[in-house]
This record gives structure tokens, sequence and C-alpha cells, in this order.
């Protein structure tokens, strides 16, 4: 079975978009972006694209590359103190003027879409309700859309990034799923990978997963993306893990679009949030 990002994407902004309808919601989205980093731009339209879609409204503030950091601060006060706006991004990366941890840490937890604030992560670690960051949301969303369950599943994850692994792990527990995470300094990957009811693979190694290394009738999930020869080469070796396994998202395909729809879907967690607090 395939695990479409696409299609459950589409699914579930038509359902955002009719709720926004539905309840009038006013949801507004601050972009901040902080030099010309060319794939920065091409994020940004794909966010706006989507905003835009189920009627939320962007606004973009474009910085030069030599910008001092206090003036974005400046910015990000402003837009916590604007009731206006439900979710606030910088996004990443930014020039090396400015430290990207100590100002994006500056959003209001409860604007933070990208759901890396202080607050919202300390949340996760304590097993209570938070703000997920986007792909971490994204995987489980995904799964949920094709009711596997993960209470006591056996997962493993390849990488411990703190914008994946890491808090993919913690949300995976507090689902009640048995996590081993790997990394780097596994001395033997296979051992653990080929005991996965669930394999996430999100180290961006290109083809690192084999199908040796998966379970008869498992889950694989390729989250990881390398750029070779300007193609988007996964973790899996799809072809090959394909045949072995009971489901597998393609690559790309599989959780890009569902992580771009989590943006949307953060937002309106925010906004619902801000009306009930
Ligand atoms: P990161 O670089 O912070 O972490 C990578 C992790 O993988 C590290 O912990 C490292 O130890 C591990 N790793 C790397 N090579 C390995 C190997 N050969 N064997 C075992 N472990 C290995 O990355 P991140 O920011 O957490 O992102 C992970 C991957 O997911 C990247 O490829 C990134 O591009 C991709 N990503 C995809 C999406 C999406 O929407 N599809 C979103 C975010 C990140």
């Amino acid at each position: 079975m395939i695990l479409d990002g696409k299609i459950v994407r589409d699914k579930i902004l038509d359902e955002i978009k009719e709720k926004i309808k539905r309840e009038d919601l006013k949801i507004k989205l601050a972009i901040i972006l902080v030099g010309d980093n060319e794939a920065s731009k091409i994020y940004i339209k794909n966010k706006e694209k989507y905003c835009d879609y189920v009627g939320i409204e962007t606004i973009k503030y474009t910085f030069t590359n030599n910008t001092p950091e206090s003036e974005v601060i400046e910015l990000i006060k402003k837009l916590n103190n604007d009731i206006s706006v439900t979710g606030i991004i910088l996004q990443s990366p930014v020039p090396h003027q400015i430290d990207f941890d100590k100002v994006s840490n500056l959003i209001d937890s409860n604007k933070d879409v990208d759901g890396f604030t202080k607050d919202n992560i300390y949340n996760l670690y304590l097993g209570k309700e938070t703000i997920l960051p986007c792909t971490v949301k994204g995987i489980i969303k995904l799964l949920e859309a094709y009711n596997f369950s993960l209470e006591g599943k056996d997962i493993v994850i390849i990488g411990r990034g703190n914008i994946v692994g890491h808090p993919l792990s913690l949300a995976l527990q507090n689902k009640n799923a048995t996590v081993t995470v790997l990394h780097t300094y596994t001395k033997d990957l296979e051992k653990y990978t080929k005991e996965a009811d669930i394999l996430i693979s999100a180290a961006g190694c290109a083809h690192l997963v084999k199908d040796y290394m998966v379970k008869n009738n498992s889950i694989v999930i390729d989250v990881g993306v390398s750029r070779i020869d300007g193609k988007i080469i996964g973790d899996v070796d799809f072809d090959k893990v394909k045949d072995k396994v009971f489901a597998i998202t393609p690559n790309p395909g599989g959780i890009g679009p569902m992580t771009v729809a989590m943006i949307i879907d953060n937002l309106v967690e925010l906004k619902e949030r801000s009306k009930n607090g």
C-alpha cells in the first residue's frame, strides 16, 4: 500500500477550508524572510499558496541579507502584540548575524506555527497538549489517516535531529508507542530496523534503508531528503523495499505535502487556542 501524502494533504486542506468558511474564522499568518535564500523563497511561495487556498491571509516581511538582529526582534515583538496576527514564521536559514534559536524563541508560543519555541517543546517533553512541529505532526496524521494505531507498536526512528527525529521520538512515546532512536553512532542499524513494526527514516542519507533491513509487512515512512543532481532522493530504497512491506510513503509525495498541510492545521489550532484563552 502506498501512503499518499498528496491525497491526505488535499483532504485535510479541504476540510479546513470548509471549517474556516463555516465558522467565519479570521486567520492571519506573518512570514518573516531575512536574506535572499532561493529555497526559502520557494518554501514561502508554497505556504502562501496553501494559505490562500483555504482562506488564510498572509503577510510577508522581507529583510535584506545584512539586516541587524535587533530589527527582526523588534518586528517579532510587534507581531506578538498584534491581535490580528494568528501565527508567525521566521523562515530558516537566516544570515549569520542573526541567532535563529534565540530570535525564533521570542515568538509568542501561542503564535508559534512551527512548534519550536521552548514552551511548546517543554510541553511536548512533559506529554502535555502542545503545538507539534509540522513534520512530526504530518507523520502522525498520515499514519492516523490510514487508520494505523501507534499504541504499543515498536517504532524505530533513524535520526535524532532537532527538526524531526528528536521531537518525533517524544511525540510517539506520548502516543504510547515503544520508540527506539538510531543515529550515526549506532553500531548496527539493521539489528533494530528489522524488528520495527513502523520504521521512520529522518537521516537525510540517500537510500540508506535497503530491503533486507525491514521487517515483512511493516510500515515504512521516508522523511529524509537528499538532493542529487537536482533530484530529490529519499532515505529509503523505495523500488526494492515497497514489495516487502505492508505500507510505504513515496518520497517525494509522502511527508513533504503533509508538512505543508500541518502549517495550516497548526494555524487553525492556534486560532482556536486564542478564542479559548
Ligand atoms: P539533522 O541533520 O538535524 O539530523 C539527521 C540525523 O540523522 C542525525 O541525528 C544523524 O545522526 C542521523 N543520521 C544521518 N546519517 C545517518 C546514517 N547514515 N545512519 C544513521 N543515522 C544517520 O536533520 P533533521 O533536520 O532532523 O531532518 C532530517 C531529514 O529530514 C533531513 O534529510 C531533512 O531534509 C528531512 N526533512 C524532510 C521534511 C519533509 O517535509 N519531507 C521536513 C523536515 C526535514
